[in-house]
């Protein structure tokens, strides 16, 4: 193996949806990729278009100096990860992290690389396996700004931006936990939305022009309150929050007239109302993020 070579040979443990996407990526960049699963099988697609299979976890790792992991959370990165031989196998190697979890467990992940001298990176993907290897993905990093830059060559083979986002190890996973947060009440108010919708008798077809023009909305509305929260405003010009919890008790009462569960709105309708009791009653909405943590 030339040096070039050896120093942008990649190892993927897992091969999930996500992890077959990262591999195929490192593929399509002429990347020599190794490739390991907990169930044998999932390589096939992967070794037929030139991936090397490896048979045990200290294999894979012993191929490569860069090892990205992609299982389903840190549970089962530990699992991987963390025996002995692995361990030992590891040394002098870089990790980087890019299963899903909390900052608490990247933390606990990085102490324990520390403790091994291995060399270590946390990562988050913020978009679907289609943008893999395309402009549209997104990654997250943290960890040794010197690490991420050198290897950043490799993970560019997997396309889209990269942004490191600090020193502090459990960034990555933070800025994840945020984002999601983002993703999973919309989510959460679109399977609502749906029932409710449903149950006046309008389709998910016929609604759904009309939601694309609700989730447009919320770009700008994430620029402007950046600001306002930057600086404590919480301005409600043109749209209180009185006005936004008489919107949200309009869904309580008709959700609840077609017996469907109104839990997440009462709850988003009773935090507003707690702001208002607290005398912010002209201010936008977004004033109960300073109120979510108090009882
Ligand atoms: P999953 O989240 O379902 O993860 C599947 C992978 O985890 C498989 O390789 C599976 O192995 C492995 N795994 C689960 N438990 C264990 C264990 N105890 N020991 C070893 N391996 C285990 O699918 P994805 O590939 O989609 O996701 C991987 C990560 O990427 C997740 O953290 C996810 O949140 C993140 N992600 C995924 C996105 C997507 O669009 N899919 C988007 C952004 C992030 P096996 O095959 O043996 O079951």
């Amino acid at each position: 193996m030339s040096s070039r070579t050896e120093q942008s040979a990649v190892t993927v443990l897992g091969l999930g949806p996500m992890g077959r996407s990262l591999a195929g990526a490192f593929l399509d960049a002429g990347l020599p990729t190794t490739v390991w699963n907990r169930t044998p099988g999932r390589d096939r697609e992967l070794i037929e278009r030139g991936a090397a299979g490896a048979l045990s976890v200290e294999a894979a790792v012993a191929a490569s100096g860069l090892i990205v992991v992609c299982v389903v959370n840190y549970d089962a990165s530990d699992v991987v990860l963390r025996r002995g031989a692995v361990a030992d196998a590891l040394k002098g190697r870089t990790v980087v992290n890019l299963s899903a979890d909390t900052p608490d467990r990247a933390r606990d992940t990085a102490g324990w690389a520390a403790g091994h001298g291995i060399r270590y990176l946390d990562g988050a993907i913020m978009t679907p396996i289609t943008t893999i290897g395309t402009p549209a993905a997104v990654f997250i990093h943290s960890g040794p700004e010197e690490l991420y830059r050198e290897h950043r060559p490799v993970l560019d083979a997997l396309g889209g931006t990269h942004t490191h986002v600090g020193e502090d190890i459990g960034r990555a996973a933070a800025y994840d936990i945020a984002l999601l947060d983002i993703f999973w009440t919309a989510m959460a108010g679109y399977a609502h939305a749906l029932a409710v919708a449903k149950a006046e008798g309008i389709t998910a077809r016929e609604l759904a022009p009309f939601a694309k023009g609700i989730g447009a909305i919320l770009p700008p509305v994430f620029e402007q309150t950046a600001q306002e929260v930057g600086n404590g405003s919480f301005s409600g010009e043109g749209n209180p929050i009185t006005s936004a919890v008489s919107s949200m008790a309009h869904i309580v009462h008709t959700s609840e007239a077609h017996g469907i569960d109104a839990g997440v709105m009462r709850a988003a309708e009773g935090m507003a109302r707690r702001a208002i009791g607290r005398g912010h009653a002209t201010d936008g909405f977004i004033r109960i993020t300073e109120l979510l943590g108090r009882r």
